[in-house]
């Protein structure tokens, strides 16, 4: 008999694991939300998938998006100072996780995997570990259901460090080579403009990280959709020069009144397993791994240790899961998370003297501006330009 497994939360890393499990082993997935109230409802991220998450989903058969609105550059600009673009060696993609969180629960359901309409919460979570082999939270960012321990050397904020301030708009002629607009602005924040698709067809999406409390930090009291374009067209207009030289004010607008999102994010790792009642319960994605959005780094992430953990769980598959399974999973999800987790909170701290030199460098050399570019794809690369001897 296949063993069962219960995935509650079918975000990124939910999503990952259902289609990569669903062969070997009995899935359920527990959802709080039908694939229409998804649609339908809020934006929840700006989610670029780099290249190595690209192939994640073709490894596990995930929905394929095609080729429109392909990523292939990251524009770097300090200040009001255009320095370079960077060419990614693979195109990275972002599709409103609105669409592509609804096509994949219906794709899933379509295949066999069963879904339950539930939210789960801390009271009732420790029935379900009764009723199968083993439990996988993915629920995000609002905090697992297990108390999982927090690593305090790596979860060194009490506090967000930036608020954060999305809207999906048309109206943006896109940059050129087309890609991922990161501005950063001393002192006060910075700014990712990057192309997306959504139900709606293309979108740019403009996503301010500014430091609480700064002049940057633009939607305080911002109540609904019009509020907010007009202050996004503020901020664009007083900070950010080069989007308003391509933003067409008659045409510029959100795509549906649910495309504006203000939030913010206390980052937390916590180590990704514990044992309830004797079984095994795992944490994958945001629940465990929450880091600030500033380097976007989030769904690449939660898809890497979603491959991990299907690693682990094939090796495993004819033994007992048990605390020694989990370990396994943590020790070859730790390296990488410790990478993405140190360079992401140093991104919200000044740049480095080191770094910022890397970048003028890169406005002197394509070489160089295209290995910045790769450190958004392989932030391993990012660790090491800022954490390495050799560049210090
Ligand atoms: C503003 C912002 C911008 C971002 N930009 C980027 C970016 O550019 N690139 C990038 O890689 N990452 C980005 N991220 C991070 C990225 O969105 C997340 O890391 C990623 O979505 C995490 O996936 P997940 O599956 O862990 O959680 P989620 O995507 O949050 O999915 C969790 C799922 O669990 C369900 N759920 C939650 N609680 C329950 C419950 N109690 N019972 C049942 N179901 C439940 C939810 O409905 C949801 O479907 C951004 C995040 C934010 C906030």
């Amino acid at each position: 008999m296949k063993k069962s497994i219960c995935i509650i939360g079918s975000g990124i890393a939910g999503l990952h694991l259902a289609y990569a499990l669903k062969d070997e082993f009995d899935i359920t997935v527990i959802e709080r939300r039908t694939p229409e109230e998804i649609k339908e409802g809020r934006i929840m991220s700006t989610q670029v998938h780099f290249g190595s998450t690209r192939i994640r989903e073709g490894r596990f058969n995930m929905p394929n998006w095609g080729e429109q609105s392909e990523i292939e550059s990251i524009h770097i600009t300090i200040g009001n100072q255009k320095l370079f673009a960077g060419m990614l060696q693979k195109p990275a993609l972002s599709i409103d996780q609105r669409l592509h969180y609804a096509r994949s629960m219906k794709d899933l359901a379509k295949k066999g995997v069963s879904f339950r309409l539930e939210k789960v919460d801390k009271e009732n979570v420790e029935a379900l570990v009764e009723g199968f082999d083993l439990i996988i939270d993915c629920t995000g960012k609002n905090g697992a259901l297990f108390p999982f321990p927090i690593e305090s050397e790596l979860s060194p904020f009490l506090a967000p460090q930036r608020k954060c301030i999305v809207g999906y708009f048309t109206g943006i002629k896109a940059n050129d080579p087309p890609g991922i607009g990161v501005t950063v602005l001393p002192g006060v924040g910075e700014m990712f403009e990057i192309p997306a698709i959504t139900e709606q067809g293309p979108v740019t999406i403009l996503f301010i990280m500014a430091i609480p409390n700064t002049e940057l930090d633009v939607c305080k009291g911002v109540k609904n959709a019009s509020e907010f374009t007009h202050a996004m067209s503020g901020a664009v207009q007083q900070f950010f020069p080069d989007v308003y030289e391509r933003l067409d004010p008659e045409k510029f607008k959100l795509c549906d009144r649910n495309g504006f999102l203000l939030t913010a994010v206390t980052p937390v790792i916590r180590k990704p397993y514990l044992m309830v009642h004797d079984k095994l319960v795992v944490g994958c994605g945001d629940s465990v791994f929450l880091n600030d959005p500033i380097t976007g780094q989030g769904c690449n992430l939660s898809s890497f240790c979603a491959e991990q953990l299907y690693e682990a769980l094939i090796e495993w598959k004819h033994s007992k899961w048990d605390g020694e399974l989990g370990e396994s999973y943590w020790k070859r999800t730790k390296p990488f998370v410790k990478e993405v987790t140190a360079w992401t909170n140093a991104m919200t701290e000044p740049l480095p003297e080191h770094v910022v030199q890397l970048l003028l460098q890169g406005s002197q050399d394509q070489v160089k501006a295209n290995e910045v570019a790769q450190w958004f794809a392989d932030p391993t690369k990012a660790f090491e330009a800022f954490f390495s001897r050799l560049n210090v």
